[in-house]
């Protein structure tokens, strides 16, 4: 970072900001969900919470389509519906099919 113009800082998409940033998305099916939460436990940006023993996306949705609620959950319960995508600087190279990339 020590090297980089301002001008350049200013161009690395940050985390936070949607213009630059489009976040992952999963869907839930209710009625597989048992509640057991080990979704909640694996995600790695601390996106899922459970609401009445189901599992939920919290809200701003920092989902970065890495597929590991998916790969624990036994029952099946969740599917991956949207890749993370950049913008500004970077581009997203993979505009394939959606697939789990830690299976
Ligand atoms: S791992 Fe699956 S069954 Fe368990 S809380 Fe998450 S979605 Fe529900
Ligand atoms: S795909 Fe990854 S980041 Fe997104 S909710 Fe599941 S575990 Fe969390």
């Amino acid at each position: 970072m020590g090297n980089l113009s301002s001008s350049d800082r200013n161009k690395i998409p940050k985390y936070d900001d949607p213009s630059q940033i489009e976040s992952g998305l999963i869907q839930f099916n209710d009625a597989k969900c048992n509640g057991c939460g080990l979704c909640v436990k694996a995600c790695p940006a601390d996106t899922i919470k459970l609401v009445d023993k189901k599992a939920k996306l919290v809200e701003p949705v920092d989902c970065m389509a890495c597929g590991d609620c998916i790969s624990i959950c036994a029952t099946n319960a969740i599917t991956l519906v949207k890749s993370y995508r950049y913008s500004g600087m970077y581009k997203t190279i993979d505009e394939g099919d959606l697939s789990l990339p830690r299976l």
